[in-house]
């Protein structure tokens, strides 16, 4: 690697605290599809960070910041950069060696640079579990949609 720069594609594993408790899995379905519809449509109906436009889903944007969980936004990413994302889930339901071969195709990285990547978020993964979360702040959805959801 020569520069360095922001990647592409990055891991960001989910505190053990939120597993099974996306917006996906909490909202009303017809208030996600909003959400996800108008997700694809600001993007252009492609993955933000590989550009391919097949099998779409939408990607919530989360930042932990003290004892806060806050939605930072939305975004649309294919399956596959989706399942390196959330390269913790695919593990237990996936094929985290596909995902890490994507990770390596999409960053233009050497499997050492994916593998270090890979080792960082497993470390800010353990530091995120010693918090205990005691909100979340969905107003972005509020901002962005008009929709108000609180968990
Ligand atoms: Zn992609």
């Amino acid at each position: 690697m020569t520069a360095y720069q922001t990647p592409r594609l990055t891991v960001d594993l989910v505190p053990r605290q939120f597993w099974r408790s996306s917006l996906a899995e909490q909202m009303p379905a017809d208030q996600w599809q909003e959400c996800r519809g108008w997700t694809f449509k600001r993007d252009e109906f492609r993955c933000r960070a590989c550009g391919s436009e097949s099998d779409l889903e939408c990607d919530e944007i989360w930042s932990y910041d003290g004892n806060v969980r806050r939605l930072d936004g939305l975004q649309a990413l294919c399956s596959p950069c989706h399942a390196v994302k959330h390269l913790g889930r695919t593990v237990h339901r996936g094929d985290p060696d596909a995902a890490m071969r994507h990770l390596m195709r999409v960053n233009d990285w050497s499997r050492a640079e994916a593998v270090r990547h890979r080792d960082e978020a497993l470390v800010l993964f353990k530091e995120r579990n010693r918090v205990e979360f005691v909100s979340t702040d969905t107003s972005w959805l509020l901002a962005w949609l008009g929709i108000e959801f609180h968990v």
